[in-house]
């Protein structure tokens, strides 16, 4: 009846591997609050770290052998340091074991360090747009960079998470997932440059502000959603080279009209998308620096206009949850994540969380559309040790 992770996670690693940790960390998921399909545009997005996290028991070995369990997962893993690559590993093994083989190429020497069993539990559901992926590689990657004594830090982290999630698993991403799950401070967002990856927390003050923030899990997944990606991907590209810059993130606002007579209507409004977007972000942690998180709703709704308009990567689910959840007294509202179905946001009066969840839920129901999953999550504190247990 072990019941918090923490719990959990010192059990199940004791259950599988027969012996006790050295430690236990974690890294939590992630909500991004603005700035979408802007990383590859090598422009500004604006993530914070939620409270729900991926724990990791693990304990160096006397010998060379790296061993992972997770809960709920059937397939354990079991590797020789000396044998892991880039396609030595498979299954969700991957993103930890490629982890740990990319904390060597980011500058980690792993020729003499100890092998590993490390038992995982995840609060972070998966596929749900919240990055569970990240929270996984970047709770190991704290883990060894510790036990390993790498002294690698946060920025070089984030790489080798990056690394293991494009070279090994194969999935090209950016490293907007890992720098919000490595490098936020509780409370705070990250604004993240992506063409050079600086970053800076910038406080959101929304338990003061009485504020708290809605996901809305349409629980839509569209199979499409890969090549949607891709075309949007290209776009971009297309509308640069025609703009004459090496990336959307060098044209302005007012750059704009001009743009227009050089791009077609469709490439044009992609593009209109990621430059008004980035602009978007930096007003918003401009509002979030003097009126504060109250200020920032018109901003979340002319996102979800954008994306839904002009990058058009909405779905009718989305729509509804952000024109329910503003109908019904939200401060701002828009979707979340790369589009096609995934989660949509609503930033809320803490008191009227629940009324607001309800409203959506019920017009999901009257649209004929599968119920929605609606939680709450708060911003938190990036990847850390967590306290020892020294309950027996
Ligand atoms: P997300 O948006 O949640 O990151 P991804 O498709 O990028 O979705 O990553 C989900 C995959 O990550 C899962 O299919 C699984 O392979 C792996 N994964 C995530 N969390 C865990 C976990 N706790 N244990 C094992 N594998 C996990
Ligand atoms: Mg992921």
């Amino acid at each position: 009846m072990s019941s918090t992770p923490l719990d959990r996670v010192v059990a199940g690693f004791a259950d599988r591997f027969g012996h006790r940790p050295d430690g236990v960390w974690s890294a939590p998921g992630r909500v991004n609050l603005i700035g979408e399909h802007t990383d590859y545009n090598e422009g500004f997005v604006l993530p914070f770290a939620i409270d729900q996290r991926t724990y990791v028991a693990l304990a160096l070995r006397p010998d060379r052998r790296a061993r992972v369990a997770s809960e709920g997962f059937d397939e354990d893993a079991e590797i020789s340091l000396d044998d892991l690559g880039p396609t030595s590993v498979s299954g969700w093994s991957a993103y930890p074991l490629g982890t740990a083989w990319a904390l060597g190429r980011v500058g980690g020497d792993l020729r003499e360090v100890a092998g590993f069993d490390a038992y995982f539990v995840s609060e972070v559901p998966t596929g749900a747009g919240l990055s569970s992926s990240a929270a996984l590689e970047c709770s190991l990657a704290v883990a060894l960079n510790d036990s390993w004594k790498l002294g690698l830090d946060g920025t070089t982290l984030v790489r080798a998470a990056q690394l293991a999630e494009n070279e090994v698993v194969g999935a090209p991403t950016g490293i907007l997932d890992q720098s919000a799950s490595l490098l936020t401070e509780r409370d705070a967002a990250l604004f993240l440059d992506c063409r050079d990856a600086t970053s800076r927390n910038v406080p959101l003050g929304l338990e003061d502000a009485g504020l708290g923030v809605l996901v809305i899990d349409t629980r839509v997944t569209h199979a499409h959603a890969g090549g949607g990606y891709a075309s949007r991907r290209a776009s971009c590209e297309a509308a640069a080279s025609a703009l004459g810059v090496s990336a959307l993130r060098d044209v302005a606002v007012a750059d704009l009209d001009a743009a227009r007579a050089v791009l077609d209507d469709e490439t044009f409004r992609r593009a209109r998308h990621i430059v008004t977007e980035n602009q978007r972000v930096l007003d918003t942690v401009e509002v979030l620096g003097t009126t504060g998180a109250t200020g920032i709703g018109e901003l979340l709704v002319a996102s979800h206009a954008s994306m839904r308009d002009d990058f058009e990567i909405s779905v009718p689910e989305l729509d509804l949850a952000v024109t329910t959840a503003m109908d019904a007294g939200a401060i701002g509202a828009r979707m979340t994540g790369g589009g096609f179905g995934g989660s949509a946001i609503a930033l809320v009066r803490t008191e009227v969380a629940d009324e607001i969840g309800d409203r959506v839920t019920r017009a999901f129901a009257e649209h004929g559309f599968t119920p929605p999953r609606i939680f709450t999550v708060t911003p938190s504190a990036g990847a850390r040790r967590e306290q020892e247990q020294h309950s027996r």
